[in-house]
């Protein structure tokens, strides 16, 4: 703060101090330094407590022994109340070796009553200080709560659904009663999605989410699973309970939506599952509401009870298996690959290698159509041994092209796989790549379904040199202080987060992902870099790698070649 400020800031000072005198020097001295100080003099527990209670303060200082009551039990008692407090000590009788003493039991600084020109300094800093402590905390805060809750919504996510479906189904089993599961789709949304834009699906997605909440009680939990797929839990309710709170459920969200001057109306697909009926822990039931989800959804009847004969039978659904299957053995299956660019050589330094599927029936389709399905099925580790393979061939041996890295995403199941580091081994020993040219994308909660095996798998790999990065971070059950247990190299930074950064949103969450990250020793890569603009803030708050269409789209290995062949040598003339 400089002396000729015009307008002084207001400082709400507590002092802990049995003399006057010495009180009226600290206020002169900040005052001085252009504050506009408001203060209260303290000196026994009551009064401090009281103080703390009645008012927010900005600093306290504290004289270190007082008749009756001292510093370092002030300095205990305050941080009952508030955490982040500055806190100083400005005393007479402090030698050195109290002083330090003294820090040791959380203050922040100690000054002597006899030069108080360090006081205005260390009361600045402190404030300054106290701003990044808050922030944090409310950052730490914020993180804790994404990682159970949907941030689009607010409701709670799969992770926190687990959990009360989990203990719901506890209690049910224990006490005899019973408890119904319902998974909702809503019916073409893809179109919502596509004619309107992500914005107008996001409001629907809002509106859903709001009359869920709405038309239910609050015993029962409602949560978002992602994408347009929304679950309850009603405790207690029997099948025709849960008949009858669907009909109101879709009811209430087929009235009118209005989004962007729209009105548009919202239908959708139920299945339900009940307990003791359909089963009796909180997987089976998942699993079977989803499969009576499907059957609502193929047959569009709107609502439908699980049932036993439809299981896994559906047409559809053994068709689309045995195609999974034929288009193994047929090489349908092909790889395209998308750079990353790294920003402070500003070269690319590696692609992420995505999956496609040739159908012959339908055309290309994405992962988002097929991996779930080749995950129940099995058929996810043949494809996943197939794109490694691939991704290896295609880029151990480029010429012109110093070696990149190549990224393979693994589904939950491949760590679970106990040969799969030495398949991995093997293939890298054929083109003769070495491991740190590969790395493997893993999401944070492939660790959960068998932690110690995956775990091993994980290790083994990182023992080999291959690169471990965690794919779409924010968007799962991990903290950040969970990931120092694992052995990772690298984030990356979900793209939902960072295509937020163009509306000035999720600013603070990607922020302290990249600082904290970077504590942790972890390189960090933004996702889904759309336009300029993102790429701006993302250079500005020291992202090591970005990805995304901005930079350049997913591409065959032979476009992607000459494309990076030609940056590369660009950047070095
Ligand atoms: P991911 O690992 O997060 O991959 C990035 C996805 O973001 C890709 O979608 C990519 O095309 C898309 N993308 C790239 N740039 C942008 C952008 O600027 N904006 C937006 N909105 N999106 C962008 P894709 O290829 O559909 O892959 C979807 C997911 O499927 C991947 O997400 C990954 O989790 C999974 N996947 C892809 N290939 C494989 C595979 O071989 N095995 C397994 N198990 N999963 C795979
Ligand atoms: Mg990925
Ligand atoms: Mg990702």
């Amino acid at each position: 703060m400089s002396a000729n400020c015009v307008t002084p800031t207001l400082l709400r000072l507590l002092i802990i101090e049995d003399s006057s005198d010495d009180a009226a020097l600290v206020v002169r001295a900040l005052t001085r330094a252009g504050y506009n100080v408001v203060s209260e003099r303290v000196d026994t527990p009551d009064a401090l407590v009281a103080a703390l209670q009645s008012g927010a303060w900005h600093v306290a200082v504290a004289d270190y022994t007082m008749p009756g009551f001292s510093g370092t039990a002030a300095l205990t008692l305050l941080r009952q109340y508030d955490a982040d407090l500055p806190f100083i000590f400005v005393s007479g009788t402090i030698g050195e070796d109290v002083a330090v003493a003294a820090m040791r039991t959380g203050a922040h600084d100690y000054i002597m009553k006899g030069s108080l020109t360090r006081l205005v300094p260390a009361v600045e800093r402190e404030l300054r200080e106290a701003n990044v402590r808050r922030e944090r905390r409310r950052v730490e805060q914020h993180l804790a709560h994404l990682a159970y809750h949907d941030a689009l919504t607010d409701l709670p996510n799969r992770t926190l659904l687990h959990d009360r479906l989990d203990q719901a189904a506890r209690v049910a089993n224990r006490e005899g009663t019973t408890l119904a599961l319902l998974l909702l789709d809503l019916n073409g949304f893809k179109e919502i999605n596509d004619t309107l834009g992500h914005h107008a699906g996001d409001r629907v997605l809002q509106c859903v989410a709001a009359r869920l909440r709405a038309t239910l009680r609050d015993a029962d939990t409602v949560a978002r699973l992602g994408g347009d797929e929304f679950a309850v839990v009603l405790p207690l309710a029997d099948i025709d309970g849960a008949l009858l709170a669907a009909q109101k459920i879709l009811h209430e969200i087929a009235g009118p939506c209005v989004i962007e001057d729209r009105s548009l109306s919202v239908r959708a697909s139920l299945g339900i599952a009940c307990l003791p009926e359909h089963g009796s822990s909180a997987d089976t039931l998942l699993q079977k509401a989803d499969v009576a989800m499907y059957v609502a959804k193929t047959e569009d009847v709107g609502i439908s009870v699980y049932a036993p004969n439809r299981d896994r039978h559906t047409h559809r659904r053994l068709t689309f298996i045995s195609e999974l299957r034929k288009g193994l053995d047929e090489n349908q299956f092909f790889v395209e690959y998308q750079p990353i660019l790294q920003v402070r050589t500003n070269l690319i330094a590696g692609v992420e290698a995505l999956v496609r599927w040739n159908h012959p029936q339908q055309g290309r389709l994405l992962p988002a159509e097929f991996i779930d399905l080749a995950e129940q099925t099995g058929v996810i580790n043949p494809l996943t041994t197939i794109v490694i393979e691939t991704a290896i061939r295609e880029w151990s041996q480029v010429e012109n092209v110093p070696r990149l890295t190549v990224a393979v995403n693994l589904s939950s199941r491949a760590l679970l796989d106990p040969i799969l580091p030495l398949r991995i081994a093997d293939m890298l020993a054929v083109y003769g790549a070495p491991p740190s040219s590969l790395a493997l994308e893993i999401t944070e909660n492939m660790l959960l379904s068998d932690p110690a095996r995956s775990m091993d798998c994980l290790k083994r790999l990182h023992e080999m040199c291959v690169r471990i990065a965690i794919d779409d971070f924010g968007t799962g059950y991990s903290s950040l202080s969970y990931l120092r247990r694992l052995p990772v190299d690298e984030l990356k930074i979900d793209r939902s987060f960072v295509a937020g950064l163009a509306s000035g949103q999720d600013e603070v969450i990607v922020r302290s992902t990249i600082d904290l990250a970077h504590n942790l020793g972890l390189t960090v890569v933004a996702e889904g870099v759309e336009n300029a603009a993102v790429l701006q803030r993302l250079l500005a708050m020291g992202c090591d790698a970005v990805q995304g269409r901005f930079i350049s789209p997913p591409g065959d290995a032979a476009a992607n070649r000459g494309r990076i062949r030609e940056q590369n040598l660009l950047d070095q003339s």
